[in-house]
């Protein structure tokens, strides 16, 4: 799966909010959003007209890139979130926020999702108790993610934990900080999933 190798804060910078995919970083003032919170490129300054289309297409891609996804595998979970019954916009942000990368983040054993996701890809962590190593896994109620034994003296999973105080873990999940284990209390909603993504426009972007 090809991967966006070119500067991340860029992307925030582009969507003109923080998306936070630089791990401490973003909460410091080295924020490039704090600097130059403009568009980049040789226009960013200039006036730029919005059309409906550009509109619904920076919340698709705003959501995207949060949780770090290709247009290929965003569109995959697009099409599952539209075949369930409801809101499929709710459903969209449920599923995304359910993946296991993101799910390893939010219980603070990685700074970013793309460090999540890399501890995934290389093993760290157990679904219940098994090796689990696909970040797209979703996760359910009840399930327990922790990380391997073998891997809790890993230097970035202790940071990020530490740091972790500092973003709160979401009322869906609980942390046994001194177990290096969450669990999964319910499904997210949507207040709790929080994100400055207006979801409506993206299944009106892709319904077009
Ligand atoms: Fe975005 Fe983080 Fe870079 Fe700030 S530091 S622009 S939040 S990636």
């Amino acid at each position: 799966m090809a991967k966006y190798r070119g500067p991340v804060c860029r992307l925030c910078r582009r969507e003109g909010v923080k998306l936070f995919l630089k791990g401490s970083r973003c909460m410091t003032d080295k924020c490039a959003i704090e600097r130059r919170s403009y568009p980049p490129g040789q226009h960013g300054q200039g006036r730029q007209r919005i059309s409906e289309y550009s509109a619904q297409l920076r919340e698709k891609q705003k959501l995207r890139r949060i949780y770090g996804l290709q247009e290929r595998q965003f569109r995959g979970f697009f099409g599952k979130a539209e075949r369930r019954a409801g809101i499929t916009g709710e459903h969209l942000l449920k599923l995304l926020e359910c993946r296991l990368d993101n799910v390893v983040y939010r219980l603070g054993f990685a700074s970013s999702r793309k460090q999540a996701r890399q501890l995934v890809n290389h093993g760290h962590l157990l679904v219940n108790g098994r090796k689990t190593d696909i970040p797209a896994y979703l996760v359910k109620p009840s399930d327990v993610v922790e990380v391997r034994q073998r891997s809790r003296d890993l230097v970035p999973i202790l940071s990020a934990l530490e740091a972790v105080d500092g973003r709160g873990i979401p009322g869906w999940l609980e942390l046994d900080r001194a177990a290096f284990k969450g669990t999964v209390r319910a499904f997210p909603t949507k207040e709790e999933i929080a994100l400055p993504v207006n979801e409506q426009m993206v299944v009106e972007l892709y319904s077009r």
